[in-house]
């Protein structure tokens, strides 16, 4: 095959995967298993968008990788990809080993010379992936034996290696939040709760949030499952309004002015009802909300009611 046919074959594939793992997002399959994965159909034929061993996906007919993964780790440890970010703000993604002519990454250095879009599988349960995707890998630094990864159109225009301003790096940072740190975290944190509220039980995932228990953007307030709780919007807008508050040893406690407001059925049943109720708690312990974070939580609770 010619060059340019070699192109426009791995343009089909990359458009075709991406097409193909928006299409299962809009129908609430945003999540990929390691075996669905592996039965992706390209014209007629089977392509894995994720190898079975290796972090880094590179189908034989192709010249780059296709993807790349970040495996998942469970509660309590330090999540791969934290406190990565370089200078510049952008995160950074390990290569394969500490050879910088491995084939994997080879593959991935193709990609990036390319300019070519990739895929990003984080890691959200064993064999569970949420992709992140198109990505691209800005810049090689063998010295750190890393590639710099940009999330989005806006953090491909950023400068990789050089130290920002501050407002520029809170910019680029925030990107990262809303294009990774928040998904992963809501992805992860459901999934502990088996997608359901923890407070009423309410199993529709397009009507449940991953609520923190210490807010976003205050020390402790970071986006890991143990600072979270699976919740309804009708619970989640409750707990973040101190209208309930959930005790330390996980009893749901409603403000007491609510529980005489006299209102329809769904200050009743939805609200006042829940009052007193033990919330269900993921099965793997090191998933359970931080006793610590809870009390903390449950302090401002009290002293705003
Ligand atoms: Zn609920």
């Amino acid at each position: 095959m010619s060059i340019m046919e070699d192109a426009a074959l791995d343009l089909r594939l990359r458009t075709a995967a991406a097409d193909w793992l928006t299409e299962r997002a809009q129908h609430q399959r945003e999540l990929a298993t390691q075996a669905e994965l592996a039965e992706f159909i390209f014209e007629g034929r089977r392509v894995a968008l994720l190898d079975r061993q290796r972090g880094i996906r590179k189908p034989a007919f192709l010249d780059a990788a296709l993807s790349f993964r970040t495996r998942y780790t469970p509660p309590g440890h330090l999540p791969p990809y934290e406190d990565r970010e370089g200078p510049d703000g952008l995160l950074r993604y390990k290569y394969r080993g500490e050879d910088p002519e491995h084939p994997e990454n080879v593959a991935l250095r193709r990609a990036y010379e390319h300019g070519l879009p990739l895929i990003w599988f984080v890691g959200i349960a064993p064999a569970l992936y949420l992709p992140r995707y198109p990505v691209w890998l800005i810049a090689d630094e063998p010295q750190q034996l890393q590639f710099v990864v940009a999330l989005d159109e806006a953090q491909r225009l950023i400068v990789p290696g050089d130290a920002v301003g501050t407002e520029r790096r809170r910019y680029v940072e925030r990107l990262t939040r809303l294009r990774l740190h928040q998904p992963v975290f809501r992805a992860r944190v459901l999934q502990a709760y088996g997608t359901r509220c923890a407070i009423c039980q309410l199993r529709h995932g397009s009507l449940l949030d991953a609520a923190h228990i210490i807010p976003d953007g205050q020390p402790a307030g970071d986006p890991v499952v143990p600072n979270g709780l699976a919740l309804c919007k009708i619970h989640h807008a409750a707990f973040d309004q101190n209208i309930l508050g959930i005790r330390p040893d996980h009893r749901v406690e409603v403000r007491p002015d609510i529980r005489k407001e006299v209102d329809g059925p769904m200050l009743r049943h939805g609200i006042q009802e829940m009052h007193g109720r033990q919330i269900s708690l993921p099965r793997q312990r090191s998933a359970h909300p931080h006793r610590h974070r809870l009390e903390a939580r449950y302090e401002k609770f009290r002293t705003a009611a």
